[in-house]
């Protein structure tokens, strides 16, 4: 393998050449410490930065096992290692010419902790290192130019000198904050820890005492600095729990069923219903919300006008449209605020909710995982490849990292190259890391301390009936009042037979007893919902108070002796094939292109798809994933029987086992983890959707 003399060297030796020969540098790099690989060389210097990994193997890096134990701690370690490089990075470069001359950083990271694929933990079954982790990192790096040639003095100091000293202070655990590491992957396992202990306890979303809901600005995520008002539960919700790291915590849990947020205008109350929203994922410590946790299966609905539907069955809500339109296989170009309302909750239950009769091939898939787990150290599958390269030793470390470099030229070989560029050797992809997984598990056969926590660690996430059960959380502010409401004057004055809506309030009942759906709403304009609620919050001052009987008494003595218009049942939930062909990532002479843009817009194919009402992706990273993963499932798994929801059953669970890795055909550093519910949204919104129903 070439070392760094040579890289520094072949540097120097480029210096005022034209920007394309950087080209000639991809490939591996022995750098004493660690190993870098230069997966991919930008075509210019104003073009995406060229990709690069390094590989600190567990004897340098020497991080005790402790700190990634669990499948919780393994995915906190590796987001804490990330910001660690990213802040090293940070303070280690500057600009160095034209373009993106100078740049060395990794993804963008926000308040959430996220599985990424920007770091990775890798381990030896070597018996004198078994008690180490070692980091692989992904980051991209702007090569630098003066106008369009090569500043090779420059590039030598950047590869061969700034690079190793990031990798010294951001890898290594002797020159990490020890006890911040540990509270990063502590806190992390706690909120999982309280996650999975909502349900037992009937709960759908706990927020601990003493968090700090508000945030900084609209357009800044971190906690608000000065005069925020710690929470504080209402002593009739307030419930404790011992968490395996922190201990005793208490904080306001709210029960399943349906739960009311009421409370003057600018008193807190979207404020804390967004904390609950976000509380699906983890939070960095000193977040404010590192300890609001909800089920993980809530969903955000809104009123969305103006998105496509796309054959939704909306009838338990909509029936009766002008011009006889059909709502059982409704679809339009441009919904209305209430039918887009009613599509965004059928849409969630759909992939969400199981029938029980019906589980057969999707719940084939959840007992495969299972049964996959029963196997010795079958991994939370990122590391599969890796591990398997670690056991061989770090010198056959490089050469497999060669292979997937060689991969990547075939890929750049593409002119322009997009770095989402997944689709055209998925296929073999796939299979490749299912051989890899087989020859894995064999491997690991050895080690019984090692199966016994992966065991664990996959039971984390094995997927139960429950799990997949929505709550929906609703603000007044982005809702269609119509379809929220329909108080006793209107009923009178438009005859239920003229009204296509019936509204949320006749349904939310049923949802929860017919559907097991709980529903948590802010509503602070209409005291209608009073009759429904089982449980009544109070925002007032940014404090929470138990209003829940009183809200009953005024129900008795103020009775609006509204016709409830829900009928007998919520209704059936259909479920969708989609047609492969309507999901096309091709354009032009390219067979998959897709694009994102932040957290709210994706380009797949000729197409662009609207996903900024979509409040619960939050990352980029996590669009990014969803493109490709929209790509794979059509590609693997779309074929015109099987229906949205076992598709995206079959994605996540491939997911689940190999890591994110499947989705790109190279090492691709800034992919973040999403649920379901975010992937089936973003299918939902293509504009060429088209299905049959099952
Ligand atoms: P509502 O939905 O009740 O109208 P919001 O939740 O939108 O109110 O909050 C109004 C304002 O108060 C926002 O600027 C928000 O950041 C701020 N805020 C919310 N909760 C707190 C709190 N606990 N302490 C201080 N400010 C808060
Ligand atoms: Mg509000």
């Amino acid at each position: 393998m070439n070392n760094k003399q040579s890289l520094r060297q072949h540097l120097l030796q480029l210096d005022n050449r034209n920007y394309k020969a950087y080209k000639d540098i991809q490939g591996c790099y022995d750098f004493d410490e660690f190993t870098l690989i230069i997966d991919y060389v930008q075509g210019d210097p104003f073009a995406s930065p060229s990709k690069f990994r390094v590989i600190v193997p567990p004897d340098i890096a020497r991080i005790p096992r402790e700190l990634f134990k669990s499948r919780s701690r393994k995915i906190a370690l590796r987001d804490y290692l990330t910001r660690q490089f990213d802040k090293a990075a940070y303070s280690n470069s500057s600009k160095r010419g034209t373009g993106k001359s100078g740049l060395i950083a990794v993804t963008r990271l926000g308040q959430e902790v996220l599985e990424r694929t920007a770091a990775f933990i890798i381990f030896s079954t070597a018996s004198d290192i078994a008690d180490l982790g070692g980091v692989e990192l992904r980051f991209v790096v702007g090569l630098p130019a003066g106008g369009r040639s090569i500043l090779g003095r420059e590039a030598a100091e950047m590869l061969c000198e700034d690079i190793p000293r990031i990798v010294s202070q951001s890898l290594k655990y002797s020159s990490l904050n020890t006890a911040e590491c540990r509270r990063h992957v502590e806190t992390v396992e706690d909120a999982d820890w309280l996650r999975q202990q909502l349900a037992e306890k009937q709960l759908v979303a706990f927020v601990a005492e003493g968090s700090i809901l508000p945030r900084r600005s609209g357009v800044d995520n971190r906690p608000l600095l000065n005069d925020a008002v710690a929470f504080v539960s209402p002593p009739s919700l307030k419930v404790e729990f011992n968490c395996p790291n922190r201990g005793a915590i208490s904080g306001m849990g709210i029960p399943a069923g349906i739960t009311l947020i009421v409370g003057g205008g600018y008193h807190g109350k979207s404020t804390l219903l967004r904390a609950i929203e976000l509380g699906v994922y983890n939070r960095i410590p000193g977040d404010g919300r590192e300890f609001v946790v909800a089920n993980p299966a809530a969903v955000k609905i809104r009123a969305e006008d103006g998105r496509s539907v796309a054959g939704v069955d909306v009838s338990p809500f909509i029936t009766g449209l002008p011009q006889g339109r059909d709502t059982t296989q409704f679809y339009t170009e441009n919904a209305s605020g209430s039918t887009s309302q009613a599509a965004n909750i059928i849409e969630a239950l759909e992939v969400g909710r199981r029938k029980k009769e019906e589980g057969s091939s999707a719940t084939d898939s959840v007992t495969d995982v299972t049964d996959v787990t029963d196997v010795t150290d079958f991994i939370p599958m990122e590391e599969g490849r890796r591990k398997k390269e670690e056991g061989r030793g770090n010198k056959e470390e490089g050469s497999s990292a060669t292979d997937s470099v060689t991969d990547v030229t075939d890929v750049t070989d593409v002119t322009d190259f997009s770095p989402m560029e997944v689709g055209r050797r998925k296929k073999e992809e796939g299979r490749g890391n299912k051989e890899e997984g087989r020859g894995k598990k064999e491997e690991g056969r050895g080690n019984k301390e090692e199966a016994k926590f992966f065991v664990l660690e996959t039971q984390l996430v094995a997927i139960s009936e429950g799990d997949l059960v929505p709550v929906l959380l609703v603000d007044e502010d982005t809702a269609a009042t119509n379809f929220m409401i329909r108080d006793r004057r209107m009923q009178a004055l438009i005859a239920k037979d003229k009204e296509p809506i019936t509204p949320f309030i006749d349904k939310v009942k049923q949802l929860y007893t017919d559907c097991g759906v709980s529903t948590i709403l802010v509503m602070g304009g209409s005291g209608d919902y009073f009759d429904v609620a089982d449980t009544v919050i109070s925002m007032d001052n940014f404090l929470a108070y138990n209003v829940t009987e009183k809200a009953k008494e005024i129900a008795n003595k103020y009775s609006i002796n509204r016709a409830a218009e829900g009928g007998e049942s919520f209704g059936e939930i259909t479920q969708r094939v989609p047609i492969p062909a309507s999901l096309d990532p091709s354009r032009g002479r390219r067979d998959v292109r897709v694009k994102v843009r932040d957290v709210d817009e994706l380009a797949f194919g000729t197409q662009d798809v609207d996903l900024g009402a979509v409040e619960q992706i939050v990352d980029s990273g996590q669009l990014r994933a969803i493109a490709a993963a929209m790509v794979y499932a059509k590609q693997q798994y779309m074929d015109g029987k099987r229906t949205l929801s076992e598709i995206i059953d079959l994605v996540m669970a491939d997911i689940d086992l190999q890591g994110m890795d499947i989705l790109s055909s190279f090492p691709q550093g800034d992919f973040a983890m999403f649920r379901r519910f975010e992937l089936a949204a973003a299918i939902n919104r293509l504009r060429s959707l088209s299905v049959v129903a099952k």
